[in-house]
């Protein structure tokens, strides 16, 4: 059986330095990188955030919105950066599916498991938009959701920092990048991979969580294919 993966990126990812919107050279980065997955055979499930566009929490401060409508507001947005990140793959050649949670059947297809399942056996990567399809979620419970759903073999979140450290590696110079850590230490020590509905549903399903820095130029393909100078941190049991 061939190797599954689902890779997670928040939307600031594609925004570049302003932090709002996409960019479309990192758009194309992202891209390349991901191709370098799916040359070598691996089948690739995308989720991507919202947060380059809007974010319901921040939506709603200051009350003019309501949280409810804020976080449908930032579904949406995961939609835009899906179709962005289709066109960018689509673009080197390959085939690609987008697949949302809420119904906007003019735009891309609406999730189907098993529908999910057959892109893959195709070779076609899918991209995941529109988080869970409801309020009050992350996108990285989304993203845990669905690798859980495909059956993927890990949850690879791609960030900017190379991996899970002890202490803020921006305010402190000593701190530690950690190898491995399981999830009840995740959990107990706060230490933000993810939000705690996401961990706690990697746990239950005993889905490994990747952190790595997806702006290290073939890092993601050595993470897969487990080559001794990958650069990661792995939350597992
Ligand atoms: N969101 C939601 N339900 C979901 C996934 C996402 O309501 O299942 C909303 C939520 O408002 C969130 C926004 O979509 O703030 C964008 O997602 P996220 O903040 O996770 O994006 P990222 O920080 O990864 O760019």
């Amino acid at each position: 059986m061939s190797k599954r993966v689902l890779v997670k990126f928040s939307g600031e990812a594609l925004a570049g330095k302003t932090g709002f919107g996409i960019e479309s050279e990192i758009l194309n980065y992202i891209a390349l990188e991901l191709k370098s997955l799916v040359d070598n055979g691996i089948e690739v499930g995308i989720v991507i955030g919202g947060g380059n566009f809007i974010r319901g929490v921040s939506a709603s401060e200051g009350g003019l919105i309501r949280r409810t409508s804020g976080d449908y507001m930032g579904m949406l947005a995961t939609v835009i950066n899906g179709v962005a990140m289709q066109e960018a793959l689509e673009h080197h050649g390959l085939d690609v599916r987008v697949q949302s949670a809420l119904e906007i059947k003019e735009v891309c297809e609406t999730y189907i498991y098993r529908r999910a399942v057959r892109h893959f056996e195709k070779g076609r990567v899918v991209i995941f938009v529109a988080g869970t399809g409801n309020p009050f979620f992350t996108t990285d419970t989304a993203a845990t959701l669905r690798a859980v759903e495909i059956e993927a073999q890990m949850i690879i979140k791609a960030t900017k920092v190379d991996g899970v450290y002890d202490k803020d590696p921006c305010k402190f110079e000593d701190a530690k990048m950690l190898g491995k850590i399981s999830y009840d230490q995740a959990l107990k020590d706060n230490i933000k991979v993810m939000d705690d509905t996401a961990i706690a549903l990697a746990k239950d399903n005993a889905l490994p969580i990747v952190v790595c820095n997806m702006f290290k130029a073939g890092n993601l393909l050595k993470i897969i294919q487990e080559e001794k100078d990958a650069i990661y941190s792995m939350v597992s049991n």
